[in-house]
């Protein structure tokens, strides 16, 4: 069965708006697990049962070879990096959220005069890091690999809710029909369950109110909203 019914197998809530409007999307091969589909903020995810546990995630990144060194490497981060510098006064305190086992990108705003305190669950585990207010606040190749996206960005746009300062995310955009998303390899990697859209997007800046752009299929920022009165 690879159509759009409502399933019958699930009684998930989508884990970004709670909507129970969830829809099975693709039910995938390798690895073998179903994804289903918000039909309120477009978010695809794949349901609990299928989701790694935490040991197993953590093996995955331990493999990860990513360190401040590898100009490739900063290169990928600068799509992020270089449009999220343009729009901080320095400088600025920010926060990397989810730096991952070579935390590099908080090195880079720090080359640039900036002071970035970095926080991830399984390599800088300080939760002390997330009760501060930040002018900034990133999270690469993060959301894509949450189970609890809502919790997430509500404290993502927390920790700058005071200085209205950008956050900026970096994850592949799904694309808007089923034929690609089946031959979209990004779907594939067992610690990716959660895929946003350029409607998901807009929909978490509206309820942020947050201005919203996006640049390419993987780089989204989130502004404070220009006021027009
Ligand atoms: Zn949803």
């Amino acid at each position: 069965m690879k159509n759009n019914n409502k399933s019958l197998l699930y009684n998930e809530k989508c884990p970004l708006c709670t909507s129970d409007d969830c829809l099975l999307y693709w039910q995938g091969q390798n690895p073998t697990r179903d994804y289903l589909h918000c039909q309120h903020c477009d978010l695809v995810f794949v349901p609990s049962r299928f989701q790694l546990c935490s040991e197993e995630e953590k093996k995955i990144y331990d493999q990860h070879e990513n360190n401040p060194q590898d100009e490739r490497y900063r290169k990928f981060l600068g799509r992020l990096f270089a449009p999220m510098s343009t729009m901080l006064s320095k400088p600025s305190k920010g926060l990397d959220f989810g730096s991952g086992p070579g935390p590099t990108l908080s090195k880079m705003f720090a080359e640039q005069g900036h002071q970035c305190a970095i926080y991830d669950k399984f390599y800088a585990n300080d939760t002390s890091t997330l009760g501060k207010d930040y002018g900034f606040v990133s999270a690469t190749e993060v959301v894509e690999h949450l189970a609890n996206p809502k919790d997430v960005f509500g404290m993502l746009f927390s920790l700058t809710e005071k200085t209205k300062g950008p956050v900026g995310i970096m994850t592949k955009l799904h694309p808007q029909d089923r034929k690609s998303f089946m031959q979209w390899h990004y779907k594939n990697d067992p610690t990716h369950i959660a895929f946003f859209s350029h409607i998901t997007m807009e929909k978490l800046a509206k309820s942020y109110d947050r201005d919203l752009l996006i640049l390419g299929t993987d780089v989204v920022i989130f502004t404070n909203k220009k006021r027009t009165s």
